[in-house]
This record gives C-alpha cells, sequence and structure tokens, in this order.
C-alpha cells in the first residue's frame, strides 16, 4: 500500500500540532512507521487519503458500537443541526437520553452528561470525595480512566504505550492520594484499605479492563471489590467508559451482576460524538450543584447534537433483540479462528476476551494484570499490526489496546481478516 498523502500529511501536521495527532496513541509511535490519516468511514470500513480501505477493528476506539456513519443517526443529526448545534439551556433531548439510560442501567437514579470520558471519570472521583468527606482514591495499574491528574498514575493506554505511566505536571500532592493496586489482585486491596483505614473515598475501576489491552476480572475480583467497599464506607467506581452500553445494554454491572455506587460512562453513549456521562444512586448524585455542594459544569455539556447521536444509537441497539448476541458471536469467531492460525504456526498467545472486546498478546502464559501485559511480546505485536494494516485489516496500534468489534463486521469481513492473518510471517 502507498502511504505518500497520510506522510505528507503528518509532516505538515508535526508542524502544527504536538507530535502531529490531538491524542498521542493515533502517533502510532509504539508501532513505529507513519499513522494513516482517514478520510472516510461507513460500516465496516475506512477509507484513508490514499484511497486505501480498511476492516476496522477500533471504530473510533468503541463508540462506532454500529459502525461507521450509520444512515439513521446520520440522519438524526442532519435534522438536529437545522435546530441549532448548542444553546446552553436545558433541552428535552437531554431528560430523554437521561431517563432511557437510567431505566435501563441497574442501579443509577440520575446521571449528569459531560463531553468526554475524562471529565466523567474525573467528576465522579469528585463527587465521591464530596460524599464521603475522604481524600484518597484506589485504581489499578494499568486501568486507564482519562488523563486527569489523579488518574495518570501507572495508567494504561497510550501512557502505558510511551512508558510514561507517571507524567511530569502531576504533583507530589495529587498523586499521593492515588493508591495503586494490581489488577485481579485482592489482597493488594485489602492491605490499602488496612493502611489507609478510614481514608479511602473510592475505587474505581475498568470492570473489564481495555487499557493493557483487554484484561478479565478473576476469582469473583469485582464482587470483593463491593464488599470490601461496603466494609469500608467506600465507593466502587465502575468506569464504564468503553464496556457501557457495549458488554450489555445495563453495562458491567448487569454482566457481572455486581452493583457499583457510581458508573462513568463515554463512548457508545455519544454515538461518535464526544460524549460522557457520569450516574450513581439519587443519595449520591444529590450533592452534585445545582442541588449539592460538588461543583461540576460543562459549556457543551449536554449538547443537542452529541445527544441525539447517543440517544438514536442506545434506540437502535436497544431494539435489536440479537444485537449483542450477533457483536459477541462474530468477536468469538474471530479469537478461536484467529487462535487456530496462531497455533497451526506455532506462535505463543493468548485472546482475552468479553463481549465485543478482544485482545491478541503474544504471550504464552495468561494475561491477568499490567505485568503480564507488558511481558508479551510487543515487537511481534507491531510486526503483526503493519502486515495486518498492509493487507486493509486496521487494528489499535498498541499491543496495550483493545480491538472493539462493530455491528457492521459481518462474515465477509472477518473471512478477509483471517485469510490476511492465514499469511502472517513470524519474523
Ligand atoms: N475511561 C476509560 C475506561 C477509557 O477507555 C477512556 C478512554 O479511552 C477514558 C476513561 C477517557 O475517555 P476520553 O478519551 O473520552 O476522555
Amino acid at each position: 500500500m502507498l502511504y505518500q498523502r497520510s506522510s505528507a500529511l503528518f509532516d505538515e501536521a508535526q508542524k502544527y500540532i504536538p507530535g502531529g495527532v490531538n491524542s498521542p496513541v493515533r502517533a502510532f509511535k509504539s508501532v513505529g512507521g507513519v499513522p494513516v490519516f482517514m478520510k472516510y468511514a461507513k460500516g465496516a470500513y475506512m477509507t484513508d487519503v490514499d484511497d486505501n480501505v480498511y476492516i476496522d477493528y477500533i471504530n473510533s476506539w468503541g463508540p462506532a458500537i454500529l459502525g461507521h456513519t450509520h444512515p439513521e443517526v446520520l440522519e438524526a443529526i442532519q435534522k438536529q443541526a437545522e435546530n441549532g448545534f448548542s444553546y446552553g439551556t436545558p433541552t428535552e433531548l437531554e431528560t430523554e437520553i437521561a431517563k432511557l439510560i437510567v431505566e435501563n442501567v441497574p442501579n443509577i437514579d440520575q446521571i449528569r452528561m459531560v463531553s468526554s470520558g475524562t471529565e466523567a471519570c474525573m467528576s465522579a472521583i469528585r463527587l465521591a470525595r464530596g460524599f464521603t468527606g475522604r481524600d484518597k482514591i484506589i485504581k489499578f495499574e494499568g486501568c486507564y480512566h482519562g488523563h486527569s491528574d489523579s488518574f495518570l498514575i501507572k495508567a494504561g493506554s497510550g501512557a502505558a504505550t510511551f512508558g510514561n505511566p507517571n507524567s511530569p505536571g502531576v504533583t507530589a500532592g495529587t498523586a499521593k492520594d492515588t493508591l495503586l493496586a494490581r489488577y485481579n489482585d485482592f489482597e493488594q486491596v485489602e492491605d490499602l484499605f488496612r493502611h489507609n483505614e478510614g481514608e479511602i473515598a473510592a475505587i474505581i475501576i475498568e470492570p473489564v479492563a481495555g487499557n493493557m489491552g483487554c484484561v478479565l476480572p478473576e476469582n469473583n475480583f469485582l464482587q470483593k471489590l463491593r464488599t470490601i467497599c461496603d466494609e469500608n464506607g467506600a465507593l466502587l467506581i465502575f468506569d464504564e467508559v468503553m464496556t457501557g452500553f457495549r458488554l450489555a445494554f445495563g453495562g458491567a454491572q448487569e454482566v457481572f451482576n455486581v452493583k457499583a455506587d457510581l458508573v462513568t460512562f463515554g463512548k457508545v453513549i455519544g454515538g461518535g460524538m464526544p460524549v460522557g456521562a457520569f450516574a450513581g444512586r439519587n443519595e449520591i448524585m444529590n450533592h452534585l450543584a445545582p442541588r449539592g455542594a460538588v461543583y461540576q459544569a460543562g459549556t457543551l455539556s449536554g449538547n443537542p447534537l452529541a445527544m441525539r447521536a447517543g440517544l438514536t444509537t442506545l434506540e437502535l441497539i436497544k431494539k435489536d433483540a440479537s444485537f449483542y448476541q450477533n457483536i459477541n458471536k462474530a468477536t468469538e469467531t474471530l479469537d478461536f479462528e484467529i487462535g487456530k492460525i496462531l497455533n497451526s504456526k506455532n506462535i505463543p498467545h493468548r485472546i482475552n476476551r468479553k463481549g465485543s472486546m478482544m485482545s491478541v498478546f503474544f504471550h504464552a502464559t495468561s494475561v491477568s494484570n499490567f505485568d503480564e501485559a507488558a511481558m508479551a511480546n510487543h515487537s511481534l505485536f507491531n510486526n503483526f499490526f503493519h502486515q495486518l494494516l498492509e493487507n486493509g485489516i486496521y487494528l489499535p496500534p498498541s499491543g496495550f489496546e483493545t480491538w472493539f468489534i462493530s455491528d457492521a463486521i459481518k462474515e465477509k469481513e472477518i473471512d478477509k481478516t483471517l485469510e490476511v492473518i492465514r499469511k502472517f510471517e513470524y519474523s
């Protein structure tokens, strides 16, 4: 494939945009090479500026669960645009989407819309601190909750890819209130509660981690976190920015049958527009301004174009009774068939999968936490990534990321993907 125009655009972009990108992982630093500039996306496919076409396994890092540019979402956005882009006043639409989410996600009474997953998690933590009157939070190594200061401590995603988990600019004062534990290591969580008695406001966790690659909770880890939070008067926050409306309409709470006190959302609920949200029971959410004292606000929060895209996306998912069955089945097929191919080539690997999230780790043993994800053969992943890219398959450009399967990926796209992987040369 030729990437001439992408190359030229990247050179130009680097003059005006730090690193040429508006979010670090897009720069391909981990996998090497020149990032591909896209100009068009429809259904399962993206087309770059050199007219190369790709089957997309990122789907905008999760939001495009229906595939790109779904005609009904497009029409809904177009119609809304004719009525105005943003008013800075309440709209009926905001209540409509809030009602749909509250009625379908377990254990929440109210939801506040923001414009990104970062804002959602940052605000949820502030609310947890305001509610409990405590300062400290527990997060897990390799989990990413956006780039707010409290979370940039051994964070996953781009922060892990760059080997720079403790970002300069995060003050020691902030960092001291973020306690770290290994994902799936309950003993470490117990130790933290023991040594910080009465000081921990909340545990925040990706109930299925997607930012160290896909890593699943094991041995009732989520249930155990629920119990220890209850025993210690701390809140349990599920960061469902990735898993919300992706694992099930009720998210990870529904799938694992564990109640969270606060839930954060992003990605799917915006249908491709910049949206985040956080939600919880009345007793907690009533502490939020203007009803309560915990401040939180946003000029574009509840933006009508974004709300319309999100609402239409959620309605389309809800009315398709076999939606989750279909995307989960497609992901399962990819998992099994890719596994067979890699076995036939004697390539040590582990595939982690939950619902329509999956990752291929080139690692001989199980991957249950960040250390194990980091031990995988990332240079082999980079090789795999580039061979697939060259053949029209677009994977996340880092071994620390999750593939997101959309409803537009059908048998034809899976067959083509497997055909390319069959030709993968292990060097
Ligand atoms: N939480 C999780 C689990 C995420 O995966 C992300 C982003 O990938 C975020 C929070 C931050 O969301 P955003 O990038 O919209 O700020």
